[in-house]
């Protein structure tokens, strides 16, 4: 398939979603790529005499979230909530303890190494540091001329012809391909790697922590250039950061993880001007307001956020919450629908 068809055949995907929206009457309706339902990482902390495990340590404690065609959703929260440890269990480079993951409509939740391949070609991942993911031995051409070879393309003349392509369409020079990864800057290397990604026509690209590694001044080069692929091949992202500006910018809706549970999901706007949870309400209050006049004061986080070994009960973050009474302390709040698109886990509401 040559780059032009696969930058028709995204567009159309995007186009198709909004159709699919239309013809059945609007929100009702999603043309989901990815669906995550009760999704729990667990990884063994203590085991016992016969080497099973006894404690754990719930990174990831049952979370629920879709993504649609086209669509960015970001994920946020302090580090270690488990935002990257869910982006890798979706990616299935971690094996889920429990629930299920649907891309495409398929299960991939239990299939094996040989099934996965066949889902790597529309899923792929970018890492936050792009040199940790490139054998510094090798020519960065030969990586990507690798990744095409094992996706079936066994003509060498047509890989090192797509790879010039792909290095383009990031914006790199085509005779680069022959360089190694340590001679090209952070952000360079973050393009090859995105070139990496878009060498097997992914339709989903889960992005953990993409710029954080760089310079402020490259973050938004390759933040423009994520957003310009989207536009063109119609992908959607799984956009991981801490960093709540790049966030905002980048993301259609927003899900906020606090110690392994989403804990709020909306519109990106209505989250960032409205939150409603009282966790996104500390956290997003960190991000600086630059209307002149706005008076919006920083909320502190009182304590520490507590283990996932031995989480609190009832709502995870009573401990830290100061509307939290008894009923915070016993029951776990359950996920309402507050606004469109707009859902929150908290007995406020
Ligand atoms: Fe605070 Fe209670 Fe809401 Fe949890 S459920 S965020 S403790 S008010």
């Amino acid at each position: 398939m040559s780059f032009m068809s696969v930058e028709t055949e995204g567009v159309r995907r995007a186009n198709m979603y909004k159709e699919v929206k239309l013809q059945d009457g609007g929100m009702e309706v999603t043309a989901e790529i990815l669906a995550v339902n009760g999704l729990k990482k667990h990884f063994p902390f203590k085991k016992n005499w016969f080497g099973k495990g006894i404690e754990y340590v719930k990174a990831v404690d049952g979370v629920d979230l879709h993504i649609d065609y086209g669509e960015t959703l970001g994920l946020v929260g302090e580090s270690g909530c488990g935002k990257s440890t869910t982006g890798r269990t979706i990616i299935r480079l971690l094996d889920p303890t429990e629930g299920q993951i649907f891309f495409e409509g398929e299960n991939i939740t239990h299939l094996g190494k040989k099934q996965l391949r066949q889902v790597y070609k529309r899923m792929q991942l970018i890492f936050q540091d792009p040199f940790a993911s490139l054998n510094p031995r090798k020519k960065v051409g030969n990586a990507i001329s690798e990744v095409l070879y094992v996706h079936g393309m066994k003509d060498r003349n047509q890989r090192r012809e797509k790879t010039e392509e792909l290095f383009e369409m990031v914006g790199l020079r085509k005779e680069e391909i022959d360089k190694y990864p340590h001679e090209f800057s952070g952000g360079q290397r973050q393009r090859v790697v995105i070139a990496r990604a878009l060498a097997v026509n992914p339709r989903l690209i889960i992005c953990d922590e993409p710029v954080s590694a760089l310079d402020v001044s490259i973050q938004a080069q390759i933040i423009n250039l994520l957003m310009e692929l989207k536009a063109r091949l119609g992908l959607s992202y799984l956009f991981i950061s801490h960093d709540l500006r790049v966030v905002r910018h980048v993301s259609d809706r927003v899900a906020v993880m606090y110690l392994g549970k989403i804990v709020e999901t909306a519109p990106t706007e209505e989250l960032f001007k409205e939150p409603a949870h009282p966790y996104s309400k500390a956290l997003l209050s960190a991000v600086p307001v630059l209307k002149p006049g706005s008076n919006r004061r920083k909320l502190v986080l009182e304590g520490e956020v507590p283990s996932p070994v031995n989480p609190p009960s009832g709502c995870r973050f009573n401990t830290r919450c100061k509307y939290a009474t008894r009923k915070c302390r016993e029951v776990e709040p359950p996920v309402k629908c507050i606004g469109q698109q707009h859902f929150a886990a908290c007995h406020l509401y």
